[in-house]
C-alpha cells in the first residue's frame, strides 16, 4: 500500500511511483494541471471515454470470458511475425503483470482515482470548435493573443490595478506562436477559444514544412524528441479522427537536424504491429541516427484499476510502447549525454486513457531518466496539445486546448 506521504506526493503531482516493480502510476489531469496558471484541465473533459470504476478491479488476465473459451477452442497456428510479436509479449508480460499487481495493491491511491471525473465541476459538453488540421491550407488564419498581466501596484504604491490586457495577432499555420510568459495565455482563431500554458509555443503545419523547426544553430537544438506519427492501421475510428501517412514518409523527418549538438533523447510511440516494430529497428532509427536504448510500455487501466482489456488478447493489448532512443551528438557520448545511470528498460507506465489515440504526459519521467538534458529544449512532433516548456509541432497542436476542455478555479 501505499504511505500517506506517497498518497500526498500523488495528489501533488499526479505521478505515484508503484512499490516493488518498476511502474509509476500517473494521473495525466494533475501532471498537465501543475503547469497552468488560470485555467484547470478539466477531468470529466480529459477522461471522455467511458472507463468507468467497477470494483473490486478484476485480474489482469480473464480466462473464463465467454470470448475467450470460443478463441481456445479453435486455436490458429501463428505465423512466423506474429510467433515474433508474442515472443515480445511473452517477455514483457512478467513486468506488466507484476506492475499490475503493485497498482490493485496501492488502494489508496486507487481510491483518489475511483472519482476520477469529479473535483472541478460538471462536465463540458459544447461541441468541438473548428477542426484546425482540416483548415491548415488557409494560409492567411490568424490566432489572436491576449495577454494578461495581473496586479499592477497603483502608483501611490496603495491599492493595485488589475489586468492590463496586451493582444496579439499572427499569422496561426507556419509561425511559430510563443507564450514566453510564466501565465496562461487564451487565444482566438476563427470562432474558437484555446488555453496556452506558459512557457509554451506551437508550429502548426504539414510535415513539408518541419524543416522551419530545424535550429539556425545546432547548439540551439532539441534535447527531447517525442514522436507519436499518424501511423496506418486498420482502425476505422483511428480514420475519422486524422489523416495518417506511410511509414516510408517518417524516413524524411529531419531528426538528427533537430537534435542539439549534445546529443538529444528521441522517444517514439509505436503500435503493437509486428510490422512496424521491424520498420522502426531496421530502418527509421537507422535513418534518423538514433540507437535505441530501452523500450517503455504504457500500461491502459480503467478508474477502478483494472486493465481496459485481457493482457492476452491478441490482436487488442491493454498496453502501447514508447521506443527510447539516444541520437549521439558530435560532443558527447551516450554515458555523458544521460549520466552515469543507463535508461533503464521495460519500465511501465500506467494510466486511464484519455481520448482517442491520447498519449499520458510523459516529458516530465523523460527528464527524470536523462537528468543532465534538464532544462534543455524539449519538442513533441505530431502532438495535439501544447505543455509548459516544450514546442508542440504538427497539423493539430491546438486540439486539446480549446477551450471547453478546461474549467477555471
Ligand atoms: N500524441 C498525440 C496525442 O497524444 O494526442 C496524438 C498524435 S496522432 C497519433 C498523430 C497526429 O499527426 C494527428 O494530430 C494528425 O492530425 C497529425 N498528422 C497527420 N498527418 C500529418 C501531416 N501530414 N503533417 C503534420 N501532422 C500530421
Amino acid at each position: 500500500n501505499a504511505s500517506g506521504s506517497e498518497v500526498a506526493a500523488f495528489l501533488d503531482t499526479g505521478i505515484c511511483r508503484l512499490k516493488d516493480s518498476n511502474a509509476v502510476f500517473i494521473d495525466p489531469v494533475r501532471v498537465l494541471n501543475r503547469s497552468y496558471t488560470r485555467f484547470r484541465v478539466s477531468p470529466s473533459a480529459y477522461y471522455c471515454r467511458a472507463f468507468e470504476s467497477k470494483s473490486p478491479p478484476e485480474p489482469s488476465v480473464s480466462s473464463n470470458s465467454r470470448k475467450r473459451k470460443r478463441k481456445e477452442k479453435k486455436p490458429r497456428a501463428l505465423n512466423d511475425r506474429e510467433q515474433v510479436a508474442d515472443r515480445r509479449h511473452q517477455a514483457v508480460r512478467p513486468f506488466l503483470l507484476k506492475a499490475h499487481e503493485s497498482l490493485v495493491g496501492a488502494t489508496e491511491v486507487l481510491e483518489v482515482m475511483s472519482n476520477l471525473r469529479g473535483g472541478f465541476g460538471p462536465s463540458t459538453s459544447s461541441p468541438p470548435g473548428v477542426e484546425l488540421a482540416q483548415v491548415w491550407q488557409a494560409p492567411l488564419c490568424e490566432i489572436c493573443l491576449n495577454f494578461h498581466t495581473r496586479d499592477i501596484a497603483g502608483e501611490d504604491g496603495g491599492s493595485p490595478i488589475t489586468q492590463c490586457h496586451e493582444q496579439r495577432v499572427l499569422p496561426v499555420f507556419n509561425n511559430l506562436i510563443v507564450n514566453e510568459t510564466g501565465d496562461d495565455v487564451e487565444a482566438q482563431v476563427l470562432n474558437s477559444r484555446y488555453i496556452l500554458p506558459p512557457n509554451s509555443s506551437f508550429y502548426m503545419s504539414d510535415m513539408g514544412q518541419i524543416h522551419n523547426l530545424i535550429p539556425a544553430e545546432p547548439d540551439c537544438g532539441f534535447n527531447i524528441i517525442v514522436v507519436d506519427p499518424p501511423w496506418e492501421n486498420g482502425s476505422a475510428r483511428q480514420k475519422s479522427r486524422y489523416k495518417t501517412l506511410p511509414n516510408r514518409y517518417f524516413l524524411s523527418l529531419p531528426i538528427k537536424q533537430l537534435c542539439h549538438t549534445d546529443g538529444a533523447l528521441v522517444a517514439l510511440w509505436v503500435t503493437n504491429r509486428e510490422k512496424l516494430r521491424g520498420f522502426v529497428e531496421n530502418e527509421l532509427f537507422p535513418a534518423w541516427g538514433v540507437a535505441h536504448v530501452a523500450t517503455f510500455f504504457w500500461l491502459k487501466v480503467k478508474a477502478d484499476g483494472s486493465l481496459i482489456c485481457d493482457l492476452d488478447l491478441f490482436h487488442h493489448r491493454p498496453y502501447e510502447c514508447l521506443l527510447v532512443g539516444i541520437c549521439h551528438g558530435k560532443v558527447m557520448n551516450c554515458k555523458q549525454l544521460l549520466g552515469s545511470e543507463p535508461i533503464p528498460d521495460n519500465q511501465i507506465i500506467i494510466s486511464v486513457p484519455g481520448d482517442y489515440s491520447r498519449k499520458p504526459p510523459i516529458g516530465g519521467l523523460l527528464q527524470e531518466y536523462a537528468p543532465r538534458l534538464k532544462g534543455g529544449r524539449c519538442v513533441e512532433l505530431f502532438a495535439r496539445e501544447l505543455a509548459a516548456g516544450w514546442v508542440s509541432w504538427g497539423n493539430e497542436p491546438l486540439h486539446f486546448q480549446e477551450s471547453r476542455n478546461f474549467v477555471t478555479e
